[in-house]
């Protein structure tokens, strides 16, 4: 474990130099399995090689790069596309949602649940249809929450991109 730990330290204390474009400033990774002076790369001089290359294997140790999806820093985040289908969404499942509350406060006005509920009488016919109303305009507000959820989570998605890392096996040596 010691020889490991001294071995690493000091294969961090030389100097690194981008096996692509010799410098020796900025940040490099370590995205393959390569030891030494070999192993520090600058990830757009990696990304420039793989692009041009198509290579997604070091030729050296011949293991893949280590990548990960990252999210881009927020800048660079595309707008979030606003269509009036959206808005008209965003509208009914506020208009549904004000509906059941209005529908759910005039039942516990009415001692709806006292009523039902504590003292086991039958709904009047117009809290039935109350309550029809109600599980229809729940039904609907769940379909359009999961259609909304699923397009924000699409858009938080669209905003990562794939990043080469270090390779996680580097520190574990
Ligand atoms: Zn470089
Ligand atoms: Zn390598």
């Amino acid at each position: 474990m010691a020889p490991a730990i001294l071995e690493s330290l000091l294969g961090r204390n030389e100097r690194a130099v981008c096996r692509i474009c010799q410098s020796e400033t900025g940040i490099m990774i370590r995205p393959c399995a390569c030891a030494g002076t070999m192993a520090d790369i600058h990830e757009n001089c990696l990304n420039e090689w793989v692009s041009r290359s198509k290579a997604e294997k070091c030729e050296i140790c011949k293991e893949s790069y280590a990548q990960a999806k990252r999210f881009r820093p927020i800048r660079e985040w595309t707008k979030p596309e606003i269509t009036f289908r959206l808005c008209l969404m965003v509208a009914s499942y506020i208009c549904a949602y004000l509906s059941i509350l209005n529908i759910l406060s005039i039942c516990a006005e009415r001692k709806f649940f006292d009523r039902v509920f504590v003292r086991g009488y039958p709904p009047r016919g117009a809290d039935w249809v109350r309550i029809v109303i109600a599980a229809i305009l729940l039904i609907m507000d769940s379909c359009i929450f999961s259609i909304l959820f699923d397009k924000i989570v699409g858009y938080f998605a669209r905003q990562r991109v794939l990043r080469f890392i270090d390779n996680p096996n580097q520190s574990a040596k």
